[in-house]
């Protein structure tokens, strides 16, 4: 199983050709060892053209809309990023190849504690997972240059509007059945601009009903 060309065949096949253009993007889902994040049984899958199961009723998102969301986060390199909805970590680790420091919340104890357990293994040492409520960011890490959602919430969470720096962008999917993939852009304190991007189904976004403690690990 030769992971890198199955890699390199991924962001050929899958991403350039849906147009994806920015060189960092493409050379990080190239070297990010994707089977690595998916259940060993279907690793073989791991670079197929569509989501998969990751236990617990959840998904590793399709190829193409990580790096969708990826460019459109616009990273330099510096920033500081949140991301609710860990899952697997994939995600995770394309962000931190590309930007500074991630934190990263995910509302499952057992996807929160493997994802930290593979992205340990692989040497990221720029991402923090915690377990908890995303719906309200991470107060204590705020603000951030960026946020990127990967669960669906029905509404834009006020608190990730919040927790969101002046000039800094948050790519999120809204809705409920079908959501639309969505650039939120906080122009000043008290005003964001908003795009659509493009249709996407993601899970919806969980809302606890008693609050999760928000310092379980670090
Ligand atoms: N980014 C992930 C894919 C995530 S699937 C990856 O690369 O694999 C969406 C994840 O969001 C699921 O694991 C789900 O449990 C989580 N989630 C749903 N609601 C949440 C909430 N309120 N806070 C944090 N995580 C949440």
């Amino acid at each position: 199983f030769n992971w890198r060309a199955e890699a390199q065949e991924m962001v050929k096949t899958q991403i350039q050709k849906r147009g994806i253009t920015d060189t960092i993007v493409i050379n990080i889902l190239k070297q990010t060892p994707r089977h690595e994040f998916v259940p060993s049984d279907i690793a073989v899958h791991a670079y197929s053209d569509h989501p998969l199961p990751i236990g617990e009723g959840q998904t590793i998102s399709q190829p193409y809309i990580v790096a969708l969301m990826t460019e459109l986060l616009q990273l330099e390199g510096q920033e500081k990023v949140l991301e609710v909805g860990t899952g697997s970590g994939y995600q995770a680790a394309v962000l931190a190849a590309a930007a500074d420091r991630i934190f990263t919340i995910e509302i499952v104890k057992v996807l929160a504690d493997r994802a930290r357990e593979t992205l340990d293994r692989l040497g990221y040492d720029n991402v923090v997972v915690r377990w908890g409520d995303g719906y309200q960011g991470w107060p204590s890490q705020a603000p951030f240059d960026r946020i990127i959602v990967t669960a669906a919430p029905e509404k834009i969470p006020p608190a990730l509007v919040d927790q969101l720096k002046v000039g800094g962008r948050m790519v999120i999917p809204v809705g409920s059945f079908w959501q639309e993939l969505k650039v939120i852009i906080k122009t000043s304190e008290t005003e964001i601009e908003e795009k659509s991007i493009i249709p996407v189904r993601f899970v919806p976004m969980v809302y606890p009903e008693s609050p999760l403690p928000e310092y379980n690990n670090n």
